[in-house]
């Protein structure tokens, strides 16, 4: 146990980037809590501050430096302060020297592979008064058991693989979180098995191509399998999961989806461009055309889904014919919501090296071109669900007004309605009576 001179110690763990980066962090929490620590309520009253970093971007790659910045005058004031520097970030080669250099006063820089070194490297940094720097390059197998702090409430995140093999020409992701490694189905049924004795109800199967689950294992079960046997866990009431690759989403798949009771209609199915020559560029490793036909294989066999989407503009070489095909796209799959970027380059990757960039005004035009098309859409789609009365678990009181509460629908949307907070964690039959382009509302319906 580490120990500070008051006894209790705090820390705070700050997130930047995906959702994988947010389970992480519990794990980061959870790794903390293991050894004393106990949450802040404000980044003053921390002993500790661990920085869980994202380089998908470069953007979020300079609010970390911003971050480090004042953390460091906050550290002048309290030299006791242990920063820690973990992630994505970490990951990157020239990371360290770099920190070394700018920011001698963070005392741990750890990777995405060895969280669970965590407390080691705290209690170095402090027995040798040094900074400490242990990013392993690979993850050299999946850790299990690495204890996590969820966040209370009825949804819950479960890795089931990590890394990536797909290395698209864009993306940093493969290059910083490795090579595909799937977690063995017997880990991931026992931690779903206890998520639904402890009443978390809406579980969320994560990893960056959830699809490609167990090829990296021999004659154990792919993704397909893994939902069927989740679907099985008694408590667990909805299943979703995150990232699917469009190449990866076989028939067998789709009757999964269709088939099982528990894994809701809702699929983020990322298709980035919708011309084939860009396609091509970014080694996606399909086309439009097939796109569309999975598209219309998982409408039929899943009639109410909602789909959703990650869309990119401006990747290098992207003419006005390539976008045009993109917002052709878009309108024909009619997406219930789009996440939309910019590209940017991102060094270490292919694309970053491409010619033929696409100049800044021209991105921006068309992404406002897009994110106007696809607002049209999401407004449709939610409002084709005026008057139907659909099956939502609440979650809770609503973020934006306490006097509410906030509830989802198997389609993912967030239903306001009027009720209590007694009635969290309870699937409950509500109205759908108003709509915008970030929730619905709802109604309970009258006691009979
Ligand atoms: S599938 Fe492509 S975009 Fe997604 S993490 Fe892998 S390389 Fe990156």
């Amino acid at each position: 146990m580490y120990q500070g001179d008051n006894g209790e110690l705090k820390y705070q763990v700050i997130t930047f980037g995906c959702q994988m980066n947010e389970h992480d962090s519990e794990h980061i929490a959870g790794v903390l809590e293991g050894i004393g620590y106990t949450s802040a309520d404000h980044q003053d009253d921390a002993d500790i501050i661990v920085l869980n970093t994202c380089c998908v971007r470069e953007t979020a790659e300079n609010k970390v430096f911003g971050l480090l910045g004042r953390l460091g005058k906050q550290k002048k004031q309290k030299p006791g302060l242990i920063l820690c520097l973990g992630g994505c970030m970490s990951q990157q080669e020239h990371m360290g020297s770099r920190i070394k250099e700018r920011f001698r006063y963070v005392d741990v820089v750890f990777g995405t592979h060895n969280i669970h070194q965590l407390p080691d490297l705290i209690e170095q940094a402090k027995a040798e008064r040094r900074q400490v720097i242990e990013v392993w390059p690979d993850s050299r197998g999946v850790v299990e058991d690495v204890p996590a702090r969820r966040q209370q409430g009825v949804r819950a995140w479960v890795s089931i693989t990590y890394g990536c093999n797909n290395y698209c020409t864009y993306c940093i992701v493969p290059y910083v979180r490795g090579r595909e490694r799937s977690r063995t189905p017997e880990s991931i049924i026992s931690e779903v098995i206890t998520l639904g004795r402890e009443g978390y109800k809406d579980i969320t199967l994560l990893g960056q191509n959830v699809n490609s689950y167990g090829k990296d294992q021999t004659g154990g079960m792919d993704f397909a399998d893994l939902l069927s046997a989740v679907n099985d866990v008694d408590g667990v009431e909805r299943i979703r999961f995150m990232t699917s690759h469009p190449r990866d989403f076989c028939d067998k798949l789709v009757g999964a989806v269709a088939k099982l009771p528990k894994v809701c209609e809702h699929i983020h199915l990322p298709f980035q461009a919708g011309s084939n020559n860009i396609l091509r560029l970014m080694n996606r490793g399909y086309t439009r055309e097939y796109y569309l036909e999975l598209v219309d294989k998982i409408k039929s066999a899943v009639p109410d889904v909602a789909l959703t989407t990650d869309i990119m503009v401006g990747f290098p070489g992207e003419t006005d014919a390539d976008f045009a095909d993109t917002m052709d796209l878009v309108q024909r799959v009619e997406f219930d919501n789009a996440f939309t970027f910019i590209y940017n380059k991102r060094q270490g990757t292919p694309a970053a090296r491409m010619d033929d960039q696409v100049p800044a005004e021209i991105k921006s035009a068309r992404i406002q071109e897009l994110i106007k098309l696809q607002s049209g859409i999401t407004l449709r789609r939610n409002g084709a669900d005026m008057g139907k009365v659909l099956e939502c678990l609440v979650e809770g009181p609503s973020r934006t007004n306490k006097d509410l509460m906030g509830a989802r629908t198997r389609t993912g949307k967030i239903v306001i309605y009027r009720g209590a907070s007694e009635q969290t964690g309870m699937p409950l039959p509500l109205r759908i009576t108003g709509y915008s382009l970030t929730h619905l509302n709802g109604e309970l319906l009258p006691e009979k």
